[in-house]
């Protein structure tokens, strides 16, 4: 356990004793990585509000803890069947770090057991019998924080079933843990290609050189990287921070791919912005820089409806005209032209 801070004797939590609200901790557990709790400069700051505690998380008892009803699209413990063609595992329920803004805030760091062997089992045994699953994503907690054999375990019982074209790991080990991104890590995961990683880098502070050398040993191993990050207000809800974060990233060889909007989360209200402000900011990214390192802005509805996309409000349909307005803010209209003879 050489790798974790004792948080209660971290030096930086130390200075603000209100954060070590033992209530909080009570509820919602506390773990910082040595490495990400070195990256705080000073309270306050962006590494700092995502995970310290806060008074603010008991708060607000009117927000549901599974707003996304992930529990009841559970055919099986663990698995999570929303969208026809693909299915989320819950491997693990640890993590280097655990985020205040979780979306998984009621499972994470609940115990410590990953996934049993049996519930493992019964997950596989259901994607085997639906021919219509094409890919499976990984999730948890964080499955990097399974050791070695455990995960590739876990990837070989996937591989062994011959619909699934695609795996895909989300985790944020690369942000809060990047030591944990050995070569014979990269050596396992690359037996099991096509296989993607998506993290979760939150705020340019994180891309370290210590973040650098973890992704490039992963793009090395030729694991496509994207990167889900999510609004959260007083963190990143800048057009400078968030230009910073998303170019700084495509330099990291990692693909921007969804900022979330906050799920609606007990225990996070305090981080949510408005989608005004998210637009805002999809404003401020489209145009201005790299259109390689614009992501897809999304909520993620309420009761398991899906992942919607959206975007700030630039066209306007009129018959054949269109009015649309540029990244400069100038409006030009386009005639939609068809060809007659069709
Ligand atoms: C986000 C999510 C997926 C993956 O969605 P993509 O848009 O394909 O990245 C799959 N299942 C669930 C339950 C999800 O929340
Ligand atoms: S790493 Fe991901 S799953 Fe773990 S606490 Fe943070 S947001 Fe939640």
């Amino acid at each position: 356990m050489q790798y974790f801070t004792d948080y209660s004797t971290n030096s930086y939590i130390i200075k603000n004793n209100s954060a070590l609200n033992d209530r909080v901790s009570a509820r919602y557990p506390v773990r910082l990585s040595t490495y990400y709790a070195n990256l705080i400069t000073r309270t306050d700051d962006a590494i700092w509000k995502q995970c310290m505690p806060d008074d603010r998380e008991l708060d607000d008892d009117f927000q549901s803890a599974d707003p996304l009803n992930e529990n009841s699209l559970s055919p099986i413990p663990g698995l999570i069947h929303r969208y026809p063609d693909r299915v989320v595992l819950l491997v693990s329920n640890r993590c280097p770090v655990y985020c205040r803004f979780c979306m998984r805030k009621r499972l994470v760091g609940s115990g410590d057991a990953p996934m049993s062997d049996n519930a493992l089992r019964t997950a596989l045994e259901y994607i085997a019998a639906h021919p219509e699953i094409h890919d499976v994503i990984l999730s948890g907690g964080d499955p990097l924080m399974l050791d070695d054999e455990s995960l590739s375990g876990i990837l070989s019982g996937i591989r062994a079933i011959s619909h699934v074209t695609i795996i895909r790991i989300g985790t944020r080990v690369p942000v809060t843990l990047p030591s944990r991104i050995t070569p014979d890590l990269c050596s396992l995961l690359k037996k099991f290609h096509p296989l993607y990683i998506n993290t979760h880098f939150n705020h340019p502070d994180e891309l370290t050189a210590e973040s650098a050398a973890a992704c490039a040993l992963l793009a090395d191993a030729g694991i496509p990287l994207g990167n889900q990050t999510v609004l959260l207000k007083g963190v990143n809800d800048s057009v400078e921070t968030m230009r910073r974060l998303m170019t700084g990233l495509l330099a990291h060889r990692v693909k921007p791919y969804y900022l979330h909007q906050m799920d609606l989360v007990q225990g996070t209200a305090h981080f949510r912005t408005s989608v005004r402000a998210g637009l805002e900011i999809m404003q401020g990214l489209r145009g201005h820089i790299s259109g390689l390192a614009v992501p897809h802005y999304v909520i993620d509805l309420p009761g398991g409806k899906g992942k919607v996309a959206v975007l700030p409000d630039n066209v306007e349909i009129r018959g054949n005209t269109l009015h649309l307005q540029t990244y400069t803010g100038e409006r030009v209209t386009y005639q939609d032209i068809i060809n007659p003879q069709e």
